[in-house]
C-alpha cells in the first residue's frame, strides 16, 4: 500500500524523509509543494532530486478523499460531499464573507454523541477520519477555490483565512489525528494559519480540552446549549459524563493557559519549535466561544439566560447564538426572532458579548447541524430509534 503524504505533519514527514536517507529540509520542501502549491505530481516538484522524486512516485501519493458531489448555495456557500470509502461520505463547507473565508471541516464519519437536535448525531457513527482525510478537506477546498479565483483573474489573496472544526463529528474524540491536522494548518510551510483563526468546537469532552491546551492550543468553541445539567443531559448527552461544573472548570483552565513567555525563554527556543509561533501569534484566543442553539420553548426563555450568566460568571467568554436549523423529523423548532433578540439583549445587558450566527447555506443543507453526509451506521442508531418510535 502506498503512503499517503497528506497523513504527515512536519514532524512525521521529517521522520519519513530520514527513513529514506533524506535531510530534514526535504520535509519542508515537500510540505510546501503539497500544501502551499497543491501539487500532487512528484515529477513537477522540480527542486527535489530526481531519484527522490522517482522513489516517492513508487512508494507514496498525495491522496485526498474523492469528490462525490458539490453544491453552491444562493449566498455563495459551497458544500462538498467527499467519499471516504466503504459507502461513507463526509461534508465540508466553505463560507465566504466580506473580509474572510471560513472552511468548516469534518473530523469523523458521523458522530457518536447523539445530541438530540443535530442531524449528524442522528446518522450514527462509523469511524474517525485519518489525518489525511481531515487535512485533505482543506487541501481540496483550497485547490478548488484557488482555481476558481485564477479563472476569474482576481488577485492572489488567500481565500480560506479561517478553519473551524465544526463539520461532522466530535473533533476531541479523534484527538491524535485532529492534532496532527491542526499542526499542518498552523505550519508556515503548509497553510500558516494563526492559532486564533483555527477553531476546535467540542460538545464538552473535558479531558480532551485539557489535552488540547497542552498539545496544540487553538481557539476553542464549546457547544453549551443549556444552562443547567438537567436540560443539558437531554440535549447534549455527553453532559452526563462531564457535567457543567467540570466543563466550566476546564474552560477556565484553557483560557488561563495562554502564557506569554519571558524574552529569555522565548529566545532559547529552536527556530522550528512550534512554541515560537504560539508566541508570535500571542497564543490562542483569551476567551472561550460558547455556542448556544436556539430551540423554541426548550432552552430560550429569559430565566435560562439568567442561569447562563451565573453559570459562566468566572469564564472569559463570548456567546454565539445559533438559530436552530431544521432537518426532517428533528422534533424541534427554531426560536422566534424576537425571542432570540431578547435572549441576546439580556446577555449583553449583563456585560457579555453575544452574537447571533447568520444562517448560511441553508438551501444546500450546509448550515450548522445539517451535515448528514453519508454514514454507514455501525451503532445501529437508526434501527434503535425506529424501534423506539414504533413501540
Ligand atoms: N461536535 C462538535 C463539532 C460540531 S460543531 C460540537 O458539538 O461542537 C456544529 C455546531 O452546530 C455545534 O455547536 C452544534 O451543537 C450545532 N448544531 C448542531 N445541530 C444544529 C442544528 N440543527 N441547528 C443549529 N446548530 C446546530
Amino acid at each position: 500500500m502506498s503512503i499517503n503524504l497528506l497523513d504527515y505533519d512536519l514532524h512525521g514527514l521529517t521522520e519519513l524523509c530520514a527513513s529514506m536517507g533524506e535531510k530534514p529540509f526535504r520535509a519542508r520542501q515537500l510540505l510546501r509543494w503539497i500544501h502551499q502549491r497543491g501539487e500532487s505530481d512528484f515529477a513537477r516538484m522540480t527542486d527535489l532530486a530526481k531519484p527522490l522524486r522517482e522513489r516517492l512516485a513508487q512508494q507514496a501519493a498525495v491522496q485526498p478523499p474523492g469528490i462525490m458531489s458539490e453544491s453552491t448555495a444562493a449566498d455563495g456557500t459551497r458544500k462538498w460531499l467527499l467519499s471516504v470509502g466503504a459507502g461513507n461520505g463526509i461534508e465540508t463547507v466553505f463560507i465566504p464573507e466580506v473580509n474572510r473565508g471560513t472552511l468548516c471541516v469534518s473530523s469523523q464519519v458521523g458522530c457518536a454523541l447523539e445530541c438530540s437536535f443535530c442531524a449528524t448525531g442522528r446518522q450514527g457513527f462509523n469511524r474517525n477520519l485519518s489525518v489525511g482525510e481531515i487535512i485533505g478537506q482543506l487541501w481540496l477546498a483550497s485547490k478548488a477555490l484557488d482555481e476558481a479565483r485564477d479563472a476569474q483573474g482576481s488577485s492572489r489573496e488567500r481565500i480560506i483565512t479561517n478553519v473551524v472544526m465544526m463539520g461532522m463529528g466530535e473533533p476531541l474524540a479523534n484527538f491524535d489525528n485532529l492534532v496532527a491536522a491542526l499542526r499542518i494548518m498552523l505550519d508556515d510551510h503548509a497553510y500558516g494559519l494563526s492559532r486564533r483563526r483555527v477553531t476546535v468546537s467540542t460538545a464538552g469532552i473535558v479531558p480532551g480540552i485539557d489535552r488540547l491546551r497542552a498539545a496544540c492550543p487553538v481557539a476553542l468553541s464549546v457547544s453549551l446549549h443549556a444552562p443547567n445539567d438537567a436540560l443539558r443531559d437531554v440535549l447534549v448527552p455527553i453532559n452526563r459524563k462531564y457535567p457543567l461544573k467540570e466543563l466550566m472548570a476546564a474552560c477556565q483552565r484553557y483560557v488561563d493557559a495562554a502564557p506569554v513567555e519571558d524574552a529569555e525563554t522565548a529566545a532559547s527556543r529552536a527556530p522550528d519549535d512550534p512554541a515560537r509561533k504560539w508566541q508570535r501569534d500571542g497564543g490562542p484566543r483569551p476567551y472561550i466561544s460558547f455556542e448556544y442553539v436556539m430551540l423554541d420553548g426548550v432552552n430560550d426563555r429569559i430565566d435560562h439566560v439568567r442561569e447562563l450568566i451565573e453559570l459562566t460568571r468566572d469564564v472569559p467568554c463570548k456567546f454565539n447564538l445559533i438559530p436552530f436549523n431544521p432537518f426532517p423529523d428533528s422534533g424541534y423548532q427554531r426560536s422566534r426572532p424576537e425571542q432570540i433578540r431578547a435572549f441576546q439583549e439580556t446577555l449583553m445587558s449583563a456585560g457579555l458579548i453575544a452574537t447571533v450566527r447568520k444562517t448560511r447555506g441553508e438551501d444546500i443543507d450546509g448550515a450548522c447541524g445539517q451535515l448528514a453526509g453519508q454514514v454507514v451506521d455501525r451503532t445501529r442508531r437508526r434501527l434503535r430509534r425506529e424501534t423506539e418510535e414504533a413501540a
